[in-house]
């Protein structure tokens, strides 16, 4: 998939076909779940969509570096990165940075991070100036994650334009937009700046204080985070994610937690080491993440939803970066994430589904997690494997 263009033939829709954002999940799967994790299986699943995105991926033409990451880092995580000819997909991420003309087009008020796909990659007018560039921070999370998974060295990137720029992004509040147009800002793209920022090992491009005091005061009643201050406990990365698990709440405290981590806000396995935090109520969020475990031994986002492939990682993550992985019942998550094992290799949302590259990748998270035989260890706060985070490839 990574390595090659859009081709108009790959979209070829037949209309009476679902699509995998529509509800793949609702058709039922033909036979019995495995009860084990085949690797081999999800090893061919990935393969296959290195090679070729299904056309049923129409719709998220504009995230295709989102669909690249999961298929690289989940091969990554299923120790069969050999599969990917590293320095193609390199130049391939590379082609949808953004460019500024000069230094000081750096300051102009746009974001020269990464497109998320060719079409969202519009030519400058006749006056030379790129008055659509659209370079998004998830997908400039995505590139930086797929290069260093991939070995290339980002100390050789052009990193002052992306952080410089990237300080255009923040919000008075400390929050942060996606893209220098009008658009949502909230708690996701607060972590998708620091994930940038560690990645790049530069925090310059964004105000870490500020971007603390938006998170603490996310913290709902209960203990989990809005997406912004006031709101119910809620969402998670936008080009990350998949649209009917954007309204749920695991997601939002992930990305809370994960970033003050990345900041350097909260003592890696907190819990063990008997300290507290004075930036958010521990005690509380603790309490509530512990709760999304359902009697079905799977997580949900928030109380009374059903459980979900992806909420073993948005909330298990919080709970490893806590150090309460712990209190779990693994075995009752070990067989609730196989009832939603694809036959034909891959996760589903629920049990008995179809498969969709996004519940897949985090299936994976989850398993690594887990720590199931076969998967490379997770770096919980970066969401890629310990191996690409620290640079050993
Ligand atoms: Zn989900």
């Amino acid at each position: 998939m990574a390595m090659r263009e859009c081709n108009p033939s790959d979209f070829e829709v037949e209309e009476e076909e679902e699509t995998p954002s529509s509800s793949p999940s609702s058709i039922s799967s033909p036979s019995s779940p495995l009860l084990y994790i085949d690797i081999d299986r999800h090893v061919a699943f990935l393969e296959m969509m290195y090679n070729l995105v299904p056309y049923h991926y129409q719709s998220q033409e504009i995230n295709r570096l989102t669909l690249a990451f999961f298929t690289i880092s989940g091969l990554h995580l299923l120790q069969a990165l050999d599969r990917v000819d590293k320095d193609r997909v390199a130049n391939w991420v590379l082609s949808f940075q953004a460019h500024p003309r000069s230094r000081a087009e750096v300051t102009n008020g746009q974001f020269y991070g990464f497109h998320g796909s060719r079409t969202s990659q519009f030519p400058p007018d006749e006056n030379g100036v790129s008055a659509y560039n659209a370079g998004h921070l998830a997908s400039t999370y995505c590139a930086l994650a797929i290069l260093k998974m991939v070995g290339f060295d980002l100390a050789t990137l052009d990193k002052e334009s992306i952080l410089i720029s990237m300080r255009n992004l923040q919000q008075p509040d400390g929050s942060f937009m996606p893209l220098h147009v009008g658009a949502e800002t909230d708690l996701r793209f607060v972590y998708c700046a620091a994930a940038i920022c560690f990645m790049l090992e530069d925090w310059s491009g964004m105000d870490i204080e500020k971007a603390k005091e938006y998170i603490s005061n996310c913290q709902s009643y209960d203990g989990g985070f809005g997406l912004s201050p006031g709101l119910e406990s809620h969402g998670e990365l936008e080009n990350i994610s998949c649209n009917c698990c954007l309204s749920d709440t695991g997601g939002g405290t992930y990305c809370a937690v994960a970033s003050l981590r990345l900041m350097g806000y909260i003592e890696d396995d907190l819990l063990s080491k008997n300290t507290s935090s004075s930036i958010i109520n521990v005690p509380l969020l603790l309490d509530w993440s512990m709760q999304r475990q359902a009697t079905d031994g799977g997580f949900q986002g928030r109380a009374n939803k059903s459980s979900d492939t992806c909420y073993a990682f948005w909330v298990g993550a919080v709970l490893r970066i806590l150090g309460a992985y712990k209190f779990i019942d693994k075995i009752a998550l070990r067989k609730f994430l196989l009832t939603c094992q694809s036959e034909f290799g891959g996760f589903s949302k629920y049990p008995g589904g179809l498969p969709d590259i996004y519940h897949s990748y985090y299936g994976y998270t989850a398993f690594s997690l887990l720590e199931e035989p076969g998967f490379n260890p997770l770096c919980a706060e970066l969401g890629m494997t310990d191996l690409a985070a620290l640079g050993i490839i």
